[in-house]
């Protein structure tokens, strides 16, 4: 029987992470995954298709209302969605072969199967065809992630009731989408369709979209989906959705006047979260026991109540993110490795990839209300920007939340042009704990959208913003 220092249970971007940080610390590792395709819900059918999906019909929207202005005329302007959809394909093979290329490059035994737990130190593989190899692993990373969350009483029909993996497949552009659900996998796939034509109607149970970023990004969100035709129905709570015929009908109530409603659409999209994926792990052959959201519970060593056996990613607390997981990949491989590594949760940023884009790190608004923290705000309009003048790109600011005596930078809540890769410069900045004045004197390149965030630091030092 094989023999390992660690194994890896799942490929995604915290299981195949880790595995590769194991074999650079010179563990001889295994990585073990259902799929016949490396990289997990991320590679195959989360973050990087639905990018591929957001950038296409993005380039296909400005070809239809923006590229007139800049002097760029075209006639017979179509969409060709199976073309979209195979580039999008090809964009996945491309990142899971690259998968595959660094498991051979850092020589990790990957087993093709189902991956569960016979006792604390031994794994069984379940492989496709029946048969089945087992061997042992002096630790074991548990890195299962999650699956799309339903909702009680509705049945996912995979075909017109779908969830985010149907929404990356569909056969033609929706006439009218319901998007059950404010959170940004929503958002974004809403975002995508609604560009190619379709109206999307949202319903959501609370009264902002993507409630866990700062409160002012989802108010500036709504205005800036709501100018791309999306119509959104808050405080409400789904009753049921059926199929019928082509169409799906979708009941809701009003939370506060008890009103019954109902929306008909070619597609509903049920995106209300995702669920840790533990089924068939083989928890109870350990004596590992789920918390109450029906996630692997672990300490701050990310190791479950078993020593040696740790779990990271979707499938523990925290948000469900990939670059979270792959720190905690790393983090658990170099613990193993008996290094001393850490993790500043803080300042993992928050991203929605929508157009204008939103994005954040440390504390909300709220969250330093609620700790009594005194601070000071200061915003830039991205509309005061030359560089988004420019490009036609004028939705949205930076928020700068500072430390009221100390000027120490707490929160930076940005929605605007290419704010995704912006808000790297935030995280720097806390991670060194800078001052908003810190970054103010810092020269940023002219034109960039990154002077924003130095005017909104500006604007929180003192209200000295230079170009408002
Ligand atoms: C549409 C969509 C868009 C997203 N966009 C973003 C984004 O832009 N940015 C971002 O940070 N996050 C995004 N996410 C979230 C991101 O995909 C997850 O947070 C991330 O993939 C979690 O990584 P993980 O390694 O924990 O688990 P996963 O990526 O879910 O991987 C788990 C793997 O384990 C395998 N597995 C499970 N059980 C077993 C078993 N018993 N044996 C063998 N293999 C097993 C699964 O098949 C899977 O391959 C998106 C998600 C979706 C659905």
């Amino acid at each position: 029987m094989s023999q390992f220092d660690v194994t890896v249970i799942g490929s995604g971007p915290g299981g195949y992470v880790a595995a590769i940080r194991c074999a650079q610390l010179g563990l001889k590792t295994a990585l073990v995954e259902r799929y016949a395709t490396l990289g997990g819900t991320c590679l195959n059918v989360g973050c990087i298709p639905s990018k591929a999906m957001l950038d296409s019909s993005e380039h296909y929207h400005n070809a239809a209302h923006t590229f007139k202005t800049h002097g760029i005329e075209l006639d017979n302007l179509k969409i060709n969605l199976p073309q979209l959809v195979a580039r999008k394909n090809d964009v996945v093979k491309q990142n899971v072969d690259g998968i595959a290329y660094l498991m051979k490059k850092n020589k990790i035994t990957v087993f093709t199967g189902h991956g569960s737990l016979v006792d604390k130190t031994t794994v069984v593989v379940n492989k496709a065809d029946g048969s089945s190899e087992q061997f042992t692993s002096k630790n074991i990373i548990l890195a299962t992630g999650s699956k799309p969350s339903a909702i009680p009483g509705v049945e996912i029909d995979k075909k017109r009731i779908i969830t985010s993996t149907e929404a990356l497949n569909l056969p033609e552009v929706p006439k009218h989408m319901v998007v059950i659900g404010g959170g940004v996998i929503g958002m974004e796939l809403g975002s995508v369709y609604a560009r190619l034509g379709a109206k999307v109607s949202v319903v959501e149970f609370t009264d902002s979209l993507i409630p866990t970023m700062d409160a002012t990004m989802g108010k500036e969100l709504q205005k800036v989906l709501a100018k791309l035709g999306f119509e959104f129905y808050f405080g409400h709570k789904v009753t049921g959705v059926v199929t019928k015929g082509k169409q799906t009908i979708v009941t809701f109530e009003d939370l506060k006047t008890g009103e019954q409603k109902e929306l008909k659409a070619d597609y509903t999209l049920v995106s209300v979260g995702r669920r840790p994926y533990t089924d068939k792990l083989g928890l109870e052959n350990v004596g590992i026991v789920l918390d109450e959201r029906g996630r692997i519970p672990v300490n701050e060593k990310l190791e479950t109540a078993v020593s040696g056996i740790y779990a990271i990613g979707d499938v523990v607390k925290g948000a469900m993110l990939a670059h979270k997981a792959e720190e905690e990949g790393v983090f658990v491989a170099e613990l193993i490795a008996g290094q001393h590594p850490h993790i500043n949760y803080l300042l993992i940023p928050n991203v929605v990839y929508t157009w204008p884009e939103v994005a954040g790190v440390g504390y909300t608004e709220k969250e330093l209300k609620d700790k009594g923290i005194p601070f000071k705000a200061g915003s830039f309009p991205f509309k005061a920007s030359g560089r988004a003048r420019a490009s036609m790109d004028t939705d949205g600011l930076v928020k700068v939340l500072a430390h009221q005596q100390t000027d120490e930078i707490l929160g930076v809540h940005m929605i605007g042009p290419r704010v995704a890769d912006m808000i790297a410069e935030a995280v720097v900045a806390m991670e060194f704990r800078a001052s908003a004045e810190d970054i103010a004197r810092m020269s940023h390149a002219h034109p960039t959208y990154t002077e924003a965030f130095k005017e909104a630091c500006l604007a929180a030092t003192a209200n000295r913003a230079l170009h408002m």
